[in-house]
């Protein structure tokens, strides 16, 4: 269990992780290689067109996706690890704000208290 201090260090280090919000993406980014309908492009034997990239999320239970233009490929990766770490990010700090709500540490004044055994 950790301290009060250390408990409010992290929380503010997961609090500058969330600083930067407006750069999140929620969903998936995926590669994906496509045939054509033309008859006899080489995309027939084996040589298929791409990378496309897709991202893809759901929505009210349904999944979605979209083409993302080449160029915004290296934002949106980006973008949506920055959601994945701000979501770890979250619900770390929520974690943390509820051991300091409820007092859940570990007290720098009681000594050796490592479980709550005693009376
Ligand atoms: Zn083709």
């Amino acid at each position: 269990m950790l301290s009060k201090g250390l408990l409010t260090v992290r929380r503010n280090r997961l609090q500058q992780k969330l600083a930067s919000g407006s750069e999140l993406i929620r969903g998936s980014l995926a590669q994906t290689y496509l045939t054509c309908g033309t008859p006899g492009c080489r995309c027939h034997q084996g040589e298929k067109h791409g990378p496309y990239y897709i991202l893809s999320w759901s929505e009210s239970g349904k999944r979605k996706s979209a083409y993302v233009p080449e160029d915004k490929v290296s934002g949106v990766r980006r973008m949506v690890t920055n959601y994945q770490a701000a979501r770890e990010a979250l619900q770390e700090l929520g974690d943390v704000n509820r051991q300091l709500l409820l007092g859940q540490y570990q007290s720098a004044r009681s000594k050796g208290g490592r479980s709550g055994a005693r009376p």
